[in-house]
C-alpha cells in the first residue's frame, strides 16, 4: 500500500480539516447539475451518440479495459465509435490525434495505451476542451457515428446519452468515504443512482461492495492471462511457453508488489527490477542476452514502444463484461438513432459521402458505390461486408 492509499482510506485530523472544503465541492457539482438541467446553463449536443465512460474515484478503475470491450461490441453491431479524452491531468493542449506512434511526453500513457490496445481500430483524439476535442474528431472521421468519451461525468457543458461508472472493487473501494479532498471520491455516492449502468472491476476481488440499492450493476472479471508482444501485438503466446524462460519483470514502485504477486502465481521464473514511478529506463539498460525476455504491465510497457525490442513482452487479461451491459447501451444508441436528422449525417465508411435513407426499406444507400447499408433493429450496420449491393437496374 503505497501513500495515497493509505491517504485515501483513514480518518486523520488533516481529513477533518478538508471535510468542509469536500462538502463545498458536493455543492458546486450540485448546483452546476441543476443550472444545466434548467438549462440555465447550456449543455453541447453532439450530433451523434455520446457515451461517458468514468469512474467515481480518483484512479483509473479499469475503464481502459471497458473502453476496449465497448470499441469492440459497437463495432460488432456495424458502428464507427471514436474516443475522446483529456488525455492526461494536466493537459490544457488543443485537440490531438493519438497513434501507437505519438510522444509519450505529448500524449501520455493512458492514451498511448489505449491506441496500443484498440489496435488503430478506431480514432483517438486528446484535448482539454472535449467539445472541440469531439468536433476535431468528427472532422477528420465524418464516418463515426457514436463517441465514446474517457472521463468527462462531471462535465456537465457535454451533453451525454448514456454514462457507465466503473468502481474498482480490489482495494480501494470507496476509501474512507469522503468526496475530494477528504476523500477518493469525485462526487456524492448517490450519483451512482442516476447512471445509467454500473461496472463493477472484480480484478483478483475477494470483496464485496453492497450494490442492493445501486440498479443496473454490472461485473467486469479477467477471464484468461496471455503475453503479447510489445513490437507485433498479433504474437501471442501462453503463460505455460514462459515457465523455464529468464525473465526480467520491470515494474514501478506502485505496482510491483501486485504485479509481481500476479506474475509469481502464474509460476514464472522472474527477476524483479523496481523503479520509482515516472522514471524511464535508458535504451541501454534494457539489453536482453540470450533468450531472455522482459516483461512488463501493459500500462507501463506503452512508454518504451519506441525502444523496444522484440524481447518485450507485456502481460495481457482478456476481460468477460455482464452481457446486460450492451443491451442497456444499444437501447439507448436506438432510441437516438430513431432521429430521422440523425440518420440524415450518418456518411458512407467506404467514400465518406452522404447516404440516402429509405425508411420503408430501413436502408441507407450511398450512391456512389451502389450499396444499401441495412438498419437492423434499430442499429445502422456500416459495414461494406454487410452492406447490399444495389443491381444496376435499381433505381436511387
Ligand atoms: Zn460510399
Amino acid at each position: 500500500m503505497n501513500w495515497s492509499d493509505l491517504y485515501w482510506q483513514r480518518i486523520t485530523p488533516l481529513h477533518v480539516i478538508l471535510w468542509p472544503l469536500s462538502l463545498f465541492f458536493i455543492a458546486i457539482i450540485a448546483l452546476k447539475q441543476l443550472l444545466y438541467r434548467r438549462n440555465i446553463l447550456r449543455s453541447v449536443r453532439l450530433p451523434i451518440p455520446v457515451i461517458i465512460v468514468d469512474s467515481i474515484t480518483v484512479g483509473d478503475s479499469g475503464k481502459t479495459s471497458l473502453i476496449i470491450w465497448l470499441i469492440n461490441s459497437l463495432k460488432l453491431y456495424g458502428l464507427h465509435p471514436g474516443i475522446i479524452s483529456q488525455g492526461f491531468s494536466e493537459n490544457y493542449g488543443p485537440p490531438l490525434p493519438v497513434t501507437t506512434s505519438s510522444k509519450l511526453s505529448e500524449v501520455g500513457s493512458k492514451s498511448l495505451l489505449l491506441a496500443y490496445q484498440s489496435k488503430g481500430t478506431c480514432p483517438i483524439w486528446i484535448g482539454y476542451d472535449r467539445i472541440k476535442v469531439a468536433q476535431a474528431l468528427l472532422a477528420a472521421h465524418p464516418e463515426c457515428n457514436v463517441l465514446i468519451c474517457d472521463d468527462a461525468l462531471l462535465d456537465f457543458r457535454l451533453h451525454r446519452d448514456v454514462e457507465i461508472v466503473v468502481v474498482d472493487n480490489s482495494k480501494h473501494n470507496f476509501g474512507n468515504g469522503l468526496v475530494l479532498p477528504a476523500g477518493p471520491l469525485r462526487d456524492s455516492l448517490s450519483r451512482l443512482n442516476k447512471v445509467d449502468g454500473i461496472v463493477m472491476n472484480e480484478k483478483s476481488s475477494k470483496l464485496v461492495i453492497d450494490t442492493k440499492n445501486h440498479v443496473r450493476t454490472f461485473h467486469m472479471k479477467p477471464e484468461s492471462e496471455c503475453f503479447v508482444n510489445l513490437l507485433d501485438p498479433d504474437k501471442r503466446s501462453t503463460t505455460a511457453a514462459f515457465k523455464d524462460k529468464p525473465i526480467h519483470v520491470i515494474t514501478d514502485f506502485s505496482h510491483a508488489q501486485s504485479f509481481l504477486e500476479q506474475v509469481r502465481y502464474l509460476k514464472l521464473n522472474v527477476k524483479s527490477h523496481t523503479y520509482l514511478d515516472n522514471f524511464q529506463f535508458p535504451k541501454e539498460q534494457l539489453q536482453t542476452q540470450g533468450d531472455e525476455i522482459i516483461l512488463m504491465r501493459e500500462e507501463d510497457a506503452v512508454k518504451y514502444l519506441k525502444s523496444a525490442s522484440e524481447q518485450f513482452w507485456v502481460l495481457h487479461e482478456e476481460i468477460a463484461i455482464d452481457i446486460g451491459l450492451r443491451e442497456v447501451i444499444l437501447k439507448k444508441l436506438r432510441e437516438k438513432f430513431m432521429d430521422p436528422k440523425l440518420l440524415d449525417i450518418l456518411v458512407c465508411p467506404l467514400c465518406k459521402g452522404p447516404l440516402v435513407y429509405k425508411k420503408s426499406e430501413q436502408e441507407l444507400i450511398c450512391k456512389a458505390d451502389r450499396l444499401a447499408y441495412p438498419i437492423r433493429d434499430g442499429i445502422p450496420v456500416m459495414l461494406e461486408e454487410e452492406a447490399r449491393e444495389l443491381p444496376a437496374e435499381e433505381e436511387v
